[in-house]
């Protein structure tokens, strides 16, 4: 079991900082609720001061030419793919997944850096044409300054790799708030920045509360970008807040993703799908699979599957006792509601956070339990006649994250692919997973429009300047 420190400060201008207040975090270890370390307790006067920090190294980073950048973001890249034992220990303690599952996550952060590095040589503009003689017209990327990064607990390095990589490759200054259930891998990737060669002042680390030091660098009029990943409720308030300075917001927000099972699939293999999208990391997934929309006529042999599936798989725990009880009253009430609860549906009697897989069936597709998302190892069973039900259906949601289909007929996946109102649609797999250049984002409630990861990250991360050059002025 990794040892980590007792405290986990702030990463700023390169040291490690305790916060100003003096005051600190319980951080609980969700597999057996025991201490696992204490967080700094930051507030406005940390995020200032990391702000400041940011503000004042991100002038000489932006000078430096893109390659340059990239080398470091490569050198870091490499350095976390040295110590990924090191670091996904520090994950799996902090969120109580499965060690392998840390680790590819581990991995995913690394492919993540080491895409974006790549991007050092090409960083590609466009050139065109004008109706004046002599006058070329091309596009360049220009850094937007201070980054502010905010993100979610549920994949710890993924979610901060894919933001702080072309942030910093961008040319931009950056403080990051992780989420205060995943403090320690943030620190530990803070100072494996610093140790690559990102100068000091680049990438600043502000642990706390959400509500205090989140608030705070949204707040801070000196923050030019706020790049968030987590809740509908928290993205609402950060673009109130942000967007009343005219602050440039990009919003990953949450889904209520729905596969599709249609009469001519292999239902073997939907469900294998079904129950990794559900199930995997406690359902703690912006992408899971939390409805599974099934063809009435392979209704009862698919619940079949799944349910012997879900019942077979061990159970993780969810990462704190609040949202525990959360997912459990939400649960609760949809059963007091005539929903079925077909396997789990309890608290399991050991410490930490755990309840095991969850299936329900019978939910009424407006009932509460089928329109929020619960974040935590729960999936509803829909029953549809057709393929034009099942989409009326996936679109009957709020979010528009992601959403797949299983079938053997090309004509229904087309037909689906256009119509799933999603960000990512996938034909005969799961809702979830996806690559470092595969943009990742959604409709509706699940974002702004906005796409992470894949070369679409750096329109987030950096404005275009559109630059025109009269050859000829003379003749002209
Ligand atoms: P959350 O909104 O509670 O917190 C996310 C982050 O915001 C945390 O760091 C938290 O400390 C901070 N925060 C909370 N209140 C804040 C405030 N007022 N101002 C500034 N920051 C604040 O979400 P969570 O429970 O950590 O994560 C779960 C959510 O994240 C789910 O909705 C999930 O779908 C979403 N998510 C989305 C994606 C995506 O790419 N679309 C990826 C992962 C998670």
């Amino acid at each position: 079991m990794v040892a980590l420190p007792d405290t986990i400060p702030n990463l700023i201008e390169g040291q490690a900082v305790p916060p100003a207040s003096g005051e600190w975090l319980d951080k609980l270890r969700p597999a057996d609720g025991t201490l696992l370390c204490r967080v700094a307790r930051s507030g406005a006067e940390d995020v200032a001061a990391a702000v400041a920090a940011a503000r004042a190294a991100q002038p000489e980073w932006a000078e430096r030419t893109p390659v340059g950048r990239g080398e470091i973001l490569r050198e870091l890249a490499l350095r976390l793919r040295s110590r990924r034992e090191e670091a996904s220990e520090i994950v799996a303690a902090e969120t109580g997944k499965p060690p392998e599952l840390a680790l590819a996550e581990t991995d995913a952060a690394v492919e993540m850096g080491l895409f974006v590095a790549g991007e050092g040589r090409r960083y590609y503009g466009r050139t065109t044409t004008a109706s004046m003689p002599h006058r070329t017209v091309m596009t360049v990327r220009q850094p937007l300054g201070v980054a502010g990064l905010i993100m979610s607990f549920n994949t710890p390095l993924p979610n901060i790799a894919w933001k702080a990589f072309p942030a910093l490759f961008c040319g931009n200054g950056a403080v990051v708030k992780p989420s205060e259930e995943t403090p320690a891998s943030a620190f530990f990737f803070g100072e494996l920045a610093h140790e690559s060669g990102v100068p000091s002042g680049v990438l600043n680390i502000v642990q706390g509360i959400g509500a205090v030091a989140g608030a705070a660098l949204v707040e801070h009029s000196d923050v030019d970008l706020v790049s968030f990943t987590g809740s509908a409720a928290t993205g609402r308030w950060i673009n109130e807040t942000a967007g009343r300075r005219l602050a440039k917001v990009c919003l990953e927000l949450g889904g209520k993703n729905a596969l599709v099972v249609c009469d001519d699939a292999d239902i073997e293999s939907a469900a294998r799908w079904a129950l990794a999208s559900a199930f995997s990391n406690a359902g703690q997934r912006c992408a899971s699979a939390s409805r599974i929309v099934v063809f009435d006529s392979v209704y009862e042999a698919f619940r079949e599957l799944l349910v012997a599936g879900a019942e077979a798989l061990p159970a993780e725990p969810v990462i704190s006792e609040a949202s525990l009880e959360r997912i459990l009253a939400a649960v609760r009430r949809a059963a007091g509601e005539g929903a079925a609860v077909l396997c789990g549906g309890e608290r399991l009697d050991r410490p930490g956070w755990y309840l095991a897989p969850t299936v329900l069936e019978g939910a009424a597709p407006d009932a509460e339990i089928s329109r929020t998302e619960l974040f935590g190892p729960v999936t509803l069973l829909f029953r549809v006649r057709d393929l034009e039900g099942a989409i009326a259906l996936v679109n009957d949601s709020p979010y528009g994250l992601t959403a797949a289909i299983h079938t053997a007929s090309l004509h229904r996946a087309m037909r689906f692919a256009e119509k799933a109102q999603a960000g990512v649609v996938v034909v005969n797999g799961g809702t979830h997973g996806s690559e470092p250049h595969m943009g990742f984002g959604g409709v509706k409630q699940s974002g702004t429009g906005w796409r992470e990861a894949g070369i679409e990250a750096l329109d987030v991360y950096s404005d275009w300047k559109v630059v025109n050059l009269i050859a000829d002025p003379v003749r002209t």
